[in-house]
């Protein structure tokens, strides 16, 4: 028997190992199904990490070893090339690791399993399935740790941070980037990657664009695109075709959740990650989640925040100590796509910090956090970008004052 179990080495896991150890949790076992732990960050060799966590500009291993460091330093059980293979609602967890298939008991388990992205069969797309098509994170991986060269001229389809940073990458690779083709009217990525991977190399985003048709059989040799209307139709007289050689879909990722649903942790439709209250914990008592299988971050710093708080309670948890409350559930309102934690306990004495994203961009906004007619607390943003998460968060005395279920809410300028 294990205090705790976390799987999924990336940060969020780290960091929840970390704090759990921290918090008097007497026995932690990691368990990383990859050669090394870090996760997704060992593949992003660009700057733009630990901003808030370092108040420097870290590249993704940078950020990674700074915590594996003190991992080291901590007698915290590491299994690499484990693959979790179940978990039960009672927290048991059968692996697949070096010595074969094993079980261990946790008193608590730290889901941290991260994400995975959407394939080229998930957006339909017209034609053959040629070589040269390929998602954009298996790319940056193909690239930045085994060390092959992916194309020459390349369409990127997608502006999510993934898409964008590839693009870059490849034309710093010596590539011909034509295009970043998107579907919506504004890009799905931070607005400091648009200036920095695309503006910088002027790379052309095309919004609302659509590819209709992959041409090549053996190998992509280009793809026809058209700009789209509102009801998602293509305009007539504006089809091009594009000649290429790779094609990189950064095309949306979904959190790993398999694991999650055979524990009978339920899930969020919105967010595609279990439904949680504000100590991580899901519908499974013991059973936390954090990190990317909980909601996909735009920002590293945040899950690692995110994970101090389900390691800290998995750990009290095992040792007896979780605090329990009064529970308040927490829904999306007005221009509101998703709001995170599910669920918050108005007793907190450290408060609580509520996340979210937007359904479109506001410009002058204001975030409003409502019980009823009564706003409990209001946030002023000049801007709001679906791409961007915002934090609101509610003192002691904010929480206390709370009665019935909250509401949050967005007014300000619309912009599609
Ligand atoms: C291309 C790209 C660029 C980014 N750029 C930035 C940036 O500039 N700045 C920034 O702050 N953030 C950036 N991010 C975001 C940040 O990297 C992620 O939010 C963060 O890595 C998520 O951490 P995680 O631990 O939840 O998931 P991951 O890092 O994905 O880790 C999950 C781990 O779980 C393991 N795992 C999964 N299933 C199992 C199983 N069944 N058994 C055992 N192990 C398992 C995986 O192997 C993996 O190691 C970027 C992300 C990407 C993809």
């Amino acid at each position: 028997m294990k205090d705790v179990i976390v799987i999924g080495g990336g940060p969020a896991g780290i960091g929840a190992a970390l704090e759990a150890k921290k918090t008097g949790a007497k026995s932690v076992v990691l368990l990383e199904r990859d050669r090394e732990l870090g996760g997704i960050l060992n593949q992003c060799i660009h700057t733009g990490f630990g901003l808030h966590e370092f108040n420097e500009e870290l590249t993704g291993p940078e950020y990674a070893q700074r915590f594996i460091n003190q991992l080291k330093n901590e007698d915290i059980e590491v299994h690499l090339n484990t693959m979790v293979m179940d978990l039960t609602e009672d927290r048991r967890v059968t692996a697949l690791g070096e010595q074969g298939i094993w079980q261990i008991q946790g008193k608590a388990v730290v889901l941290a399993m991260g994400c995975r992205e959407r394939t080229a069969g998930a957006i339909d797309i017209q034609g053959y399935r040629p070589a040269g098509v390929y998602n954009a994170g298996m790319a940056q991986r193909i690239l930045n740790m085994e060390g092959y060269q992916i194309g020459k001229e390349v369409v990127v389809y997608g502006s999510g941070d993934i898409g964008l940073i590839m693009a870059r990458r490849m034309t710093l690779e010596g590539a011909k980037v034509k295009a970043v083709v998107e579907v919506m009217p504004h890009s799905s990525g931070l607005y400091r990657n648009i200036a920095q991977c695309l503006e910088d190399y002027e790379i052309p985003l095309l919004l609302r664009h659509q590819i209709q048709e992959v041409h090549g059989k053996d190998r992509i040799e280009g793809i026809t695109i058209s700009q789209i209307d509102e009801q998602w139709q293509p305009v007539k007289g504006t089809q091009q075709i594009i000649s290429c050689d790779t094609l990189l879909l950064s095309v949306g990722l979904i959190p790993e959740n398999e694991l999650s649903e055979k524990g009978k942790v339920l899930l969020d439709p919105k967010t595609k990650g279990a439904l949680v209250n504000s100590m991580m914990e899901t519908n499974v008592p013991g059973i936390f989640s954090c990190g990317n299988v909980l909601h996909v971050h735009d920002i590293v710093d945040f899950v690692t925040k995110e994970s101090r708080i389900a390691g800290r309670n998995a750990a009290r948890f095992a040792i007896d100590d979780l605090p329990c409350g009064t529970e308040l559930s927490v829904k999306p309102g007005k221009g509101v796509a998703y709001t995170l934690p599910q669920k918050i306990m108005v007793e907190d004495p450290e408060g609580i910090t509520l996340s979210l994203r937007s359904y479109k961009i506001y410009r002058k906004a204001a975030i409003k956090v409502k019980d009823g007619e009564r706003t409990v607390k209001e946030k002023r943003e000049r801007m709001i970008v679906p791409s961007e998460m915002v934090q609101i968060h509610l003192d002691a005395k904010e929480l206390k004052s709370l009665r019935g279920e909250i509401m949050i809410e967005i007014e300000g300028e619309e912009n599609e």
